[in-house]
């Protein structure tokens, strides 16, 4: 299934392939301030559109990890890294997805305080 996201002011959209079927809510000192509930997926499932200068990064601490967010609005709507096995994963924000139902998916706590 295909799921349609963008950031608040719509500069930033993407196009993700594959089925939620979870959701992490990590306490790290970034996710725990901006909130996000993320979905892992395989970085070639996550088609973006737009102009790619309206997409800003972050990094940080070993900055392995693209914090990707709108240049205009500000709003977080995936990362981008490698697994330890070498492949690209997108962590998409579950809350950039337009008609989806995050009550119906299930919330895993990780503790990324502590990494
Ligand atoms: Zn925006």
């Amino acid at each position: 299934m295909v799921h349609h996201g963008s950031c608040h002011c719509g500069k930033v959209s993407f196009d993700v392939d594959g089925e939620v079927d979870g959701a992490l809510a990590c306490n790290c000192s970034i996710c725990a301030r901006r909130g996000s509930l993320l979905w892992f997926v395989p970085r070639e499932r996550l088609q973006l559109h737009g102009a790619p200068e309206n997409l800003a990064s972050y990094t940080f601490n070993k900055h392995v990890i693209k914090h990707r967010f709108c240049s205009a609005c500000g709003i977080h709507a995936f990362g981008e890294g490698t697994a330890p096995k070498g492949n690209k994963m997108a962590a998409i924000n579950l809350r950039c997805l337009e008609d989806f139902d995050l009550d119906a998916v299930p919330v895993q706590h990780f503790d990324g305080r502590v990494m």
